[in-house]
């Protein structure tokens, strides 16, 4: 018998908004997040940084308030702190929290496990100093940590909110280096219908600017040959801008060239994917409400496809409506009425993606590294070392663990795998699809031989108990 009606991987704004929607149709759900509070990527600890630091991190963080409280409602047992390392039987939950392990069961599963930071594989990117822009605005919202002189090097509108937030913190970064070109953002303009219709979302682009430029911070753009340099940690950026050389002195380094979907979760359940040109990433299969092709499993926010915090919201929404649906708590007739809007508003909210995912493209030389440049971290496989696999016939990621382990290592190939894909395709001539990407296998994430058997001890209490009743 399952212990919930739903159960929810991944409390931000998609899982936020599901858990209160299906809550407030009368469905008993519980959401999992490894997180220690609730609010995922955008909303990080929203409850708590909105008070301490909301000025500083924007109106569109402090809108999260909203979403988080919604959780607490009698029907939504919030587990935080858990990390889901498995899930079998198609909704039955393995996770993870306060060092034991333990299993809950939805009569549907909601997968909402978000995006992930595009890794940026340039030379110099392992070493101390180098963080991702992501990990750097995480510090500022949970510790209201800033970077002093940090040099912000990629692509895309994170990259903007973050130095906007760093000015506004009063600690500018040293300088914006971008590798988005004129030539991109005018190829994005027959998109501009579609933007137009985001528009919002590009008028908070244009704001976001506004506030860059007044703090002063340089920018450079259509950059290319970024190589950071450094002995034991970063001491420089390289690069060349505008037919010249530059060399910025710096200790911090911060990348980002976009956001990609978090398949661990979908991928490890042998869900199908298939390969988004445009967001140069795989995304699961699903219909209009966010089923995938196992009934009982639903997908929804940038884990689906990447659209951002609004369109997640309302994705979650719509599977919430569905998944009530389907355990006879609204009618096909109450479902559609309470979607229609909200599959408008997605719609619209969607609009924008394509003139962005034109505007700021992957920085090309991070999805095809140097030779010398490591790819696997955790198992320090260069890209060289991929194309050699291939030249030695290796077709697809999964053989490349045979090869030489790139993909092996405790983050199960949640930061190598795209590379991986990419760079196989480009050396044996197939697409992404073809080539496919690594089977992920349970557990999704590192789970200690104590917690493991921590799960094992609490099955043999039950049935004992179960025996003597
Ligand atoms: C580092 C980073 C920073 C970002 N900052 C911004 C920003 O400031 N502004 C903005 O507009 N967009 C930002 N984005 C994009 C933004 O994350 C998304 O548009 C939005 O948060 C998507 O919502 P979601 O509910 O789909 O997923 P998320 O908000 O990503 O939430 C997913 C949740 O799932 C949890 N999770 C994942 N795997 C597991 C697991 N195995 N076990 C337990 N829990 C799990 C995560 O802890 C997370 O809380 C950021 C993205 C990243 C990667």
């Amino acid at each position: 018998m399952p212990d919930f009606d739903l159960a929810i991987v991944g409390a931000g704004p998609a899982g936020m908004a599901a858990a209160r929607v299906a809550a407030d149709a009368g469905l008993s759900v519980t959401l999992l997040d490894e997180q220690p509070r609730a609010g995922g990527q955008i909303y990080r600890d929203v409850e708590r940084a909105a008070e301490v630091r909301g000025t500083i991190l924007g109106p569109d963080f402090t809108k999260g308030v909203a979403l988080a409280r919604g959780l607490h409602h009698p029907n939504i047992t919030h587990i935080s702190g858990a990390t889901v390392w498995q899930i079998e039987d198609r909704t039955r939950v393995a996770f993870t929290a306060d060092g034991k392990a333990s299993l809950t069961t939805g009569k549907r599963l909601l997968i909402a496990t978000g995006a992930l930071e595009r890794p940026m594989p340039v030379p110099g990117w392992t070493l101390p100093g180098v963080m991702t822009v992501g990990a750097a605005q995480i510090l500022l919202k949970q510790s209201g940590m800033v970077f002093e002189d940090a040099v912000l090097c990629g692509t895309g509108p994170l990259l903007y909110l973050v130095t906007a937030q760093m000015c506004r913190a009063g600690i500018p970064p040293r300088a914006l280096v971008e590798t988005q070109s004129m030539a991109d953002v005018f190829s994005s303009a027959r998109y501009g219908l579609g933007a137009m219709r985001g528009w919002r979302m590009l008028a908070k682009g244009l704001g976001l600017l506004a506030e860059i430029r007044k703090a002063g911070v340089k920018r450079y753009t259509g950059v290319s040959a970024i190589a950071i340099e450094g002995r034991d940690r970063a001491e420089a950026v390289r690069f060349v801008s505008g037919g010249r050389e530059h060399r910025l002195a710096s200790g911090t380094v911060l990348l980002h060239h976009g956001v990609v979907p978090n398949t661990q979760t979908a991928r490890s359940m042998g869900l199908p994917h298939a390969w988004h040109e445009q967001q140069r990433a795989f995304v699961p299969e699903k219909d209009c409400w966010g089923r995938t092709p196992v009934r009982e499993v639903f997908i929804a926010g940038d884990g689906a496809g990447i659209g951002g915090a609004d369109a997640a919201v309302t994705a979650g929404r719509i599977s919430a409506l569905a998944i009530a649906c389907d355990l006879g708590a609204l009618s096909e007739a109450e479902r559609d009425r309470h979607a229609r809007n909200l599959h408008r508003k997605l719609r619209g909210e969607m609009a924008a993606r394509p003139f962005i995912d034109r505007a700021y493209p992957p920085y090309a030389e991070a999805l095809s590294p140097a030779d010398g440049t490591i790819v696997c971290r955790c198992e320090e496989v260069t890209a060289g070392d991929i194309r050699r696999y291939a030249r030695l016939g290796c077709l697809g990621p999964n053989q490349a663990k045979a090869f030489g382990r790139a993909g092996m290592g405790p983050c199960q190939g949640r930061y190598c795998g795209l590379t991986v894909t990419e760079l196989l395709s480009g050396e044996n001539g197939q697409t992404p699809d073809e080539t496919g990407y690594f089977r992920i296998r349970p557990p999704i994430k590192p789970v200690t031989l104590q917690e493991l058997a921590s799960l094992a001890r609490k099955h043999s209490n039950n049935d004992d108990k179960e025996a003597a009743e």
